[in-house]
């Protein structure tokens, strides 16, 4: 059996692990990260290939080192088609957007990482953790190419994706660790890139369209105006959807994607969910979707991943420059996910769990009465504004839909609520559990307004 000894254990080389690892490595740290994938599909992630933010980034691999793999900047909008009403609803995107080649854009992180001195072993496959006699976790076990290897480490962290294979593994009984985690807060999607014949017309817009039955939805995303991503995804607490067969059914009917030819097919699971509640454990740190930092109504999750490293690696490492791996010096990494984006994310999170309580049809049809500004507002700050005239508007418009738009509003109410929770998250883990306890009240009252089945 061979042994490695680095100060981090990375497991996953995707973005969270990229970033975290680029972060520690450009401190002086001896980084490895550990990728089931050979070298040449490292970096190939099920995706639909729009990726927002990118102008700020990290610096421990900025947006110039992800440029190349940007092929279409031209999109400011969303086009969300209603059948059931006949209807397409424009909403602008707000802050830059760029759909882009992912491939590319995985192995570029994976090239800035290296460049940054970190090592990549590759067809490593992590199978299990190591424990102190205390529980701190002190490096992983994996096997490559069918011989065991080990890794020691000062920290480890979990960059290895939805429902991470380590987390069954890891004995949490001395941390806070959130593992109230089950496969139905998860997506299950599915996507292909395809070719079309003639160029599209909307290569300046993200297409999305709710599917016929299921909470689920589908999606058409411009990589150019001829190379389009086509995915579709359900919610696991509903009935499993034919993801490939209702994705073709699609297809067949839209006249753009008549000769096309698919290109490239992958699937994933992705957690709409809101972000752990506390994602350490003493030498031990799960970031990017092994945390569920996704934005659960968009399933947009590369920032939070970027970020989510970045915060991990310097919780670390300030943890390891005062010589200590409990949980207390890793917590300022929980501080900040909550800060920066967790705390929207759990109260998006609410419009989630309304819509498996809702009628797919009710709810189009409301959002086809709703301008929108305001619905862009909702989608990616997690809060909208109405003055009086434009709620009137709404209200004529939306006659026959009232009693949805005051379910609705005290939706938002509550969500406005658990924000606000959510902004005075503990500064320390023994906080905690009070914490929880408040806002599972909170929760509560979140399935009685909803209607819905308890999530959590
Ligand atoms: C179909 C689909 C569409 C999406 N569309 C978008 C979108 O348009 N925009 C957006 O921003 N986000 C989107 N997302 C979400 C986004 O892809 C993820 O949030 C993001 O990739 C998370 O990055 P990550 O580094 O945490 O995990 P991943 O990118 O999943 O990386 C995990 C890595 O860990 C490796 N790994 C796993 N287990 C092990 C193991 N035991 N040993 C070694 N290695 C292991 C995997 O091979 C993988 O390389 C989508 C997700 C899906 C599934």
């Amino acid at each position: 059996m061979t042994t490695h000894e680095f100060d981090f254990v990375v497991v996953g080389a995707g973005t969270s692990g990229c970033y975290a690892a680029a972060t520690a490595a450009k401190a002086g740290y001896d980084v490895v990260v550990v990728e089931r994938k050979d070298a040449d599909e490292a970096g190939h992630i099920a995706c639909g290939d729009a990726l927002k933010g990118a102008a700020n980034f990290p610096d421990a691999i900025p947006k110039t080192e992800l440029e190349p793999a940007f092929t279409n900047t031209g999109v400011d909008h969303g086009r969300f088609e209603i059948p059931q009403e006949d209807t397409v609803l424009e909403i602008p995107i707000p802050g830059e957007l760029a759909v882009i080649d992912r491939w590319k854009y995985g192995k570029r992180i994976i090239e800035s990482a290296s460049e940054a001195g970190v090592a990549f072993h590759y067809d490593t496959v992590v199978q299990d953790v190591e424990q102190d006699r205390a529980g701190r976790v002190t490096g992983v076990r994996a096997t490559r190419k069918g011989d065991a290897v080990t890794y020691d480490a000062e920290f480890v962290v979990d960059a290895a994706g939805s429902l991470s294979l380590l987390q069954d593994t890891v004995d949490f009984s001395e941390s806070t660790f959130d593992t109230n985690v089950d496969y139905s807060q998860f997506c299950s999607a599915y996507r292909e890139i395809v070719e079309v014949p003639e160029p599209v017309e909307w290569d300046d817009a993200l297409v999305f369209k709710p599917t016929e039955r299921a909470a689920g939805y589908l999606w058409y995303f411009p990589r150019t105006d001829t190379q389009i991503n086509a995915g579709l995804g359900f919610q696991m607490n509903e009935e499993p959807m034919h993801l490939v067969e209702d994705l073709k059914s699609d297809l067949r009917n839209r006249a753009e994607f008549a000769g096309a030819e698919v290109k490239d097919k992958l699937g994933a699971a992705l957690p709409t969910r809101r972000p752990y509640d506390s994602a350490t454990h003493p030498g031990y740190l799960a970031v990017g979707d092994a945390a569920g930092h996704v934005n659960p109504t968009t399933g947009g999750g590369i920032a939070g991943a970027a970020y989510a490293g970045k915060y991990a690696a310097e919780a670390a490492i300030d943890a390891l420059e005062d010589g200590v791996h409990g949980e207390a010096a890793l917590w300022s990494y929980n501080e900040r996910v909550m800060d920066h984006f967790g705390a929207r994310y759990a109260a998006l999170d609410v419009y989630n769990v309304l819509s498996t309580a809702v009628d797919v049809d009710d709810l189009m049809s409301l959002l086809a009465s709703l301008p929108g500004k305001q619905l862009s507002e909702a989608l990616y700050a997690g809060t909208s504004s109405f003055g009086v005239g434009l709620a009137a508007k709404v209200a004529a418009k939306s006659f026959g839909h009232w009693g949805q738009i005051y379910q609705m509003y005290q939706t938002k109410r509550v969500a406005d609520r658990l924000l606000e929770h959510y902004e005075a998250y503990p500064s320390s883990p023994d906080g905690l559990e009070r914490w929880q306890a408040r806002r599972d009240d909170i929760m509560d009252d979140v399935y009685e307004v909803t209607g819905a089945d308890a999530k959590y």
